[in-house]
């Protein structure tokens, strides 16, 4: 489905020491993050996501690290053994990006890393790349859970055809570091504040939506000012993770193991319409710009069945 990183030749290797480096007998243990720079050949990849027709992952692997995260498939075309969140491959590249390919057409960044995840700030790889962008014309959207964006700003501001989505689930800053390692949820709702009064397109990203959790009245309520466009995206339990995120589920809420146990055993999908209606009536009401995706995965099939 995404990008594969068999062409990948590793170019330097180190054990990070930001997760306190620790060498016992040899062994690296868990708290470190393997840290190595890799040549790929082209920064642009085929998406088969609906809503683009480019993606670009700067990096593969994500120190986000988010329990839920479904990008941790991109284990198996690596080679990578360590858990999700605790690697980063940095991906340089000598070829230009074509601006003749990408002419009209859509640029995602980032589908299975964040192009701002904290290695950034050393590497500057996004950077690098947004600075070839800059005036392309195709429309970019850059998905971040990280104010890092937020040094790059002047840059933004001089795309004509971008948009920047911050991804918020929760106002619970506790259910929030139990789920990743992004920046907290009042810096993100500060940054969407700063990108829209700098004139860039603003897109609350509400994913992945947690049945009975995810806030989404308040959180609409407390960015609508700030926020040009709301994109919905339903929780989906799958592969590795499912356990792991229902037996959190159980322990936090034991009152919603039912729900859960509805929603993901039985497949059941009324609670989905349900929220579908109710987060397109109040959008309706307040006259906000939303999409909803929570049939992601269908229309993920329906464009591969089309090609
Ligand atoms: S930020 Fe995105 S890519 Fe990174 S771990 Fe979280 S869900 Fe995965």
């Amino acid at each position: 489905m995404f990008s594969g990183s068999q062409e990948q030749q590793v170019i330097s290797f180190c054990v990070s020491s930001d997760c306190n480096k620790k060498l016992t007998g040899g062994v690296i243990q868990q708290m470190d993050l393997i840290e190595q720079e890799i040549i790929t050949k082209d920064y642009l990849t085929k998406s088969n996501l609906p809503a683009s027709d480019y993606v670009i992952n700067p990096y593969v692997g994500c120190t986000h690290a988010c329990k839920y995260c479904y990008a941790r498939f991109m284990k198996r075309f690596t080679g990578h053994r360590e858990e999700w969140g605790k690697f980063i491959d940095i991906k340089q590249c000598e070829k230009p990006i074509s601006l003749k390919r990408i002419k009209g057409k859509s640029v995602f960044m980032s589908s299975v890393t964040d192009c701002y995840n904290s290695y950034e700030e050393k590497y500057g790889i996004t950077r690098k790349i947004l600075e070839q962008l800059v005036n392309a014309d195709c429309q970019i959207t850059i998905s971040t859970k990280s104010t890092l964006i937020l040094r790059d700003i002047e840059l933004l501001k001089r795309m004509s055809n971008l948009k920047v989505a911050l991804s918020i689930n929760t106002l619970d800053e506790d259910f929030r570091a139990d789920m990743d390692n992004g920046s907290s949820i009042e810096d993100r709702l500060e940054a969407i504040k700063i990108l829209h009064n700098a004139g860039i397109h603003t897109v609350l990203f509400m994913s992945p939506i947690f049945p009975y959790i995810t806030e989404w009245k308040e959180i609409i309520d407390r960015s609508k000012e700030d926020v040009c466009e709301y994109w919905f995206e339903n929780l989906n339990l799958r592969g590795e993770y499912k356990s792991s995120i229902l037996s959190y589920i159980n322990t936090r809420d034991p009152d919603l193991k039912e729900q859960y146990r509805t929603i993901y055993s039985e497949k059941d999908n009324t609670y989905w319409e349900m929220l579908a209606d109710s987060l397109n009536t109040y959008c309706d009401e307040l006259g906000l710009d939303y999409v909803n995706y929570f049939y992601h995965e269908k229309l993920v099939k329906e464009k591969l069945n089309n090609h």
